[in-house]
């Protein structure tokens, strides 16, 4: 599983529909500080269904929205829309090619399509649930992050290498076990 393209028009700092071809190997994003590397990352978080505005750098989850700039008016809806090639099925889906699409308009209405069908959020959630990629997962790390992680307590550090390595079902499972 790959990621294909990725389709970002009117989110963030995006106003002109902007798309990226990722080739095969290692893809590096370069612009000068300002200019929405971070943002790339932030819409695929946010097209795999991230909820939490905080996390994307805002108030609101409208903040997504293109909101202007000196000469250009504010849009009124924000779209993403990601391909990933499925071809060796890792995600649980027959499709061979995945396309995920968020939309979200000022008015707050959302929509969420998979390969152009009208889907519910928890359908986009559970197609990366346990791929490792989806909103919770640690394959995705922000900048503020970084410093989170080595700023954190021990304690806290252990929680997310634990959660990398997948014992935290198992730890919950002792824990019941000795209760009985
Ligand atoms: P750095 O190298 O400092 O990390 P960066 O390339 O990661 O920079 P981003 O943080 O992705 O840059 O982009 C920040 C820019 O995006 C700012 O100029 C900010 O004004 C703009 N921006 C963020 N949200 C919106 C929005 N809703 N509408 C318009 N512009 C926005
Ligand atoms: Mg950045």
């Amino acid at each position: 599983m790959r990621l294909v393209s990725l389709e970002i028009d009117g989110f963030k700092s995006f106003a002109e529909k902007t798309v990226i071809n990722f080739q095969t190997g290692v893809t590096g994003i370069i612009g000068p500080n300002g200019s929405g590397k971070s943002n790339i990352i932030e819409a695929i978080r946010w097209v795999m269904g991230e909820q939490s505005a905080k996390t994307l750098r805002g108030d609101k989850m409208v903040d997504v929205i293109f909101n202007g700039a000196t000469d250009r008016a504010p849009l009124n809806r924000a779209l993403v829309k990601l391909t990933l090639d499925n071809s060796d099925h890792y995600l649980n889906t027959p499709y061979t090619e995945v396309t995920v699409c968020r939309k979200l308009f000022r008015s707050g209405d959302s929509e969420y399509l998979l390969n152009g069908q009208s889907v519910r959020l928890k359908d986009i959630v559970n197609l990366f649930i346990d791929s490792g990629i989806g909103k919770e997962s640690f394959a995705v790390i922000s900048q503020g992050r970084v410093a989170e992680i080595f700023n954190g307590k021990p304690q806290d550090r252990r929680k997310m290498i634990e959660a990398v390595a997948g014992v935290g079902k198992y730890k919950a499972d002792k824990e019941t076990a000795q209760r009985r």
